[in-house]
């Protein structure tokens, strides 16, 4: 039950941790930062931790300004001189293709890197980040040569077309819940435009992404197109989003840190910047449903990753976590029994045991911000139905918790809490419901859960969010746009629309017979 860590799981095969430098134009290097004398060979590093237990795994370089500089110096000349924004969609398309090749075929030791960096569990790393990075890069390799503007119909006798062409040196920011597929999410339509970029993962998980631009070389990927500068947030990052030669920054992470992001961009150069932010989800659920069928969804929301045959969870560890849950009075008593039953099963444990559901919280400060909002619910009012503390002596374990006789206006409805915590509301009407799915200042994605048509596509179109799921959650793929109304941001991932945020449009006119025009 969720009640205990597995003390005796077995540790699957952790990989050899190979990569732990700066990956700057198609090596990898000390951090300069911090260099004592010219003749040490030892940057600053910083130590990445094991959720599972809370001690270090290794050292890694640690970037910050002068790195910054450096990286986006190669990006800059990769990007004015070199061969990727030059050659063909089609070619970056096949080089891309090898990359996806690499990823796949090192699916076991990515899928523990992110696993032990990230707690991420190892099944649901190898069955769906890993194959999904892959295939996002698939995604945008079939997309590269396809890359076309328009024939403009203009009023005199004037020709007029548009060109794409790629917005120039990008700075990916990316967060620690998903450190295979944001990275993909972002790099992979910046390649497909022909773009050159820096990317900066989070501190919590820095190791995938050094295997990536390991892999990316290999492929073919020309140096100082992708370039991985590793360092903490308010240096590397900021550094990146106050640069004067970074052309468009993509971000990932929460609101307050893109509100810092944007504010450095319009105080610098005015490079164009995406948003994706944090995220309140509602999910509301109508008599009319199947009980059982809505419970799993809405422990999918809160808790797994993907609806699978076995359900395995993220911790709600995820912008899009379905937080809110609204139930029509109708069936709110039964369902209200049968997710405490389901909850209070859960298998919360090792992320390398193959039988658990749920591996810890990425690092001690989430867990305890987690286990705050835990209190913060009690303290106002509201009932714990499940769970409510942390599990085990070690490492960052947390029950499955969820709450009732929870009012709108409680911090564990208003924030955004990042953890394993849901809170149960009941409704009466279709308005009420969506009144109260919209009383929140996030818009990144909504659940609906009836057999009614005309209740879901009402509802679909009354919520002011990004992604609405219907009878599913976290329904996500490259294909389907994918970023926020209000305060979560603006800017999609994935889809075309992706692939469009990186590319400028330039219009051409000239005279279309020799007369004057
Ligand atoms: P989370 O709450 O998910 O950790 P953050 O917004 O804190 O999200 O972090 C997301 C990413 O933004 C990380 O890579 C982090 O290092 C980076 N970051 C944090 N602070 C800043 C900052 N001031 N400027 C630029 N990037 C930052």
């Amino acid at each position: 039950g969720s009640g205990s860590v597995e003390k005796h799981s077995v540790i699957y095969d952790i990989p050899e941790i190979k990569f732990t430098k700066l990956f700057i134009n198609g090596s990898f290097v000390d951090a300069v930062s911090g260099f004592l004398f010219p003749f040490s060979s030892l940057g600053k590093t910083f130590e990445t931790i094991d959720p599972r237990t809370g001690e270090v795994i290794v050292s890694v370089a640690e970037g910050d300004k002068e790195d910054i500089d450096l990286a986006v110096k190669a990006a800059r000349n990769a990007f004015d001189h070199g061969k990727w924004p030059r050659m063909s969609g089609f070619e970056r398309g096949q080089i891309m293709m090898k990359f996806a090749e690499l990823v796949d075929k090192h699916t076991d030791e990515l899928a523990a890197l992110d696993a032990i960096d990230a707690g991420k569990l190892l099944s649901l790393g190898k069955m769906l980040d890993i194959p999904q990075s892959a295939n996002t890069l698939r995604y945008y390799a079939g997309a590269a040569d396809k890359i076309h503007g328009e024939t403009l119909k203009m009023s005199r006798e004037l020709f007029g077309y548009t060109l794409l062409e790629p917005v120039g040196v990008v700075g990916h920011i990316i967060p620690w819940n998903f450190p295979s597929i944001l990275f993909f999410t972002k790099v992979s339509p910046a390649l497909a435009a022909g773009c050159t970029m820096i990317v900066k993962p989070a501190e919590q998980t820095p190791l995938s992404a050094l295997y990536y631009a390991h892999l990316a070389k290999l492929a073919g990927i020309p140096d100082g197109v992708l370039n991985v500068v590793n360092g903490f947030g308010e240096k590397a990052g900021a550094a990146m989003s106050s640069h004067m030669d970074i052309d468009k920054i993509s971000f990932t992470g929460s609101t307050e840190v893109g509100r810092v992001v944007m504010k450095a961009a319009a105080e610098s150069n005015l490079k164009v910047v995406s948003l994706e932010l944090g995220g309140k989800s509602p999910v509301i659920i109508f008599d009319d449903a199947d009980v059982d069928t809505a419970v799993d969804i809405a422990l999918l929301g809160i808790l797994f990753n993907k609806a699978s045959t076995v359900p395995r969870t993220l911790n709600g560890e995820a912008c899009v976590a379905g937080s809110r849950v609204y139930v029509q009075e109708g069936i709110y008593d039964q369902f209200v029994k049968k997710i405490a039953v389901k909850a209070n099963n859960w298998l919360v444990g090792d992320p390398f045991d193959p039988r658990v559901q749920q591996g810890p919280q990425v690092d001690k400060n989430q867990f305890e911000k987690v286990l705050s909002y835990i209190e913060y619910g009690k303290r106002d009012g509201a009932t714990l139905l499940t769970g409510g503390k942390a599990i085990g002596e070690k490492g960052y374990y947390i029950q499955p918790t969820i709450f009732t006789d929870v009012t709108e206006n409680m911090s564990i409805v208003k924030d955004e809490i990042f953890g394993p915590v849901l809170s149960l509301m009941k409704f009466k009407t279709i308005e009420e419901a969506i009144e109260k799915a919209n009383n929140t200042k996030y818009g990144l994605a909504a659940g609906i859960v009836t057999k009614d048509l005309n209740v879901a596509n009402r509802v679909s179109r009354s919520i002011r969010a990004g992604i609405i799921w219907i009878n599913c959650y976290l329904a996500i793929d490259s294909d389907v746009p994918f970023g926020g109304y209000k305060m979560s941001g603006f800017g999609k991932d994935n889809g075309l629309e992706a692939l469009h945020k990186y590319l400028n449009v330039k219009s051409v006119v000239t005279p279309l017979y020799n007369s004057p025009w």
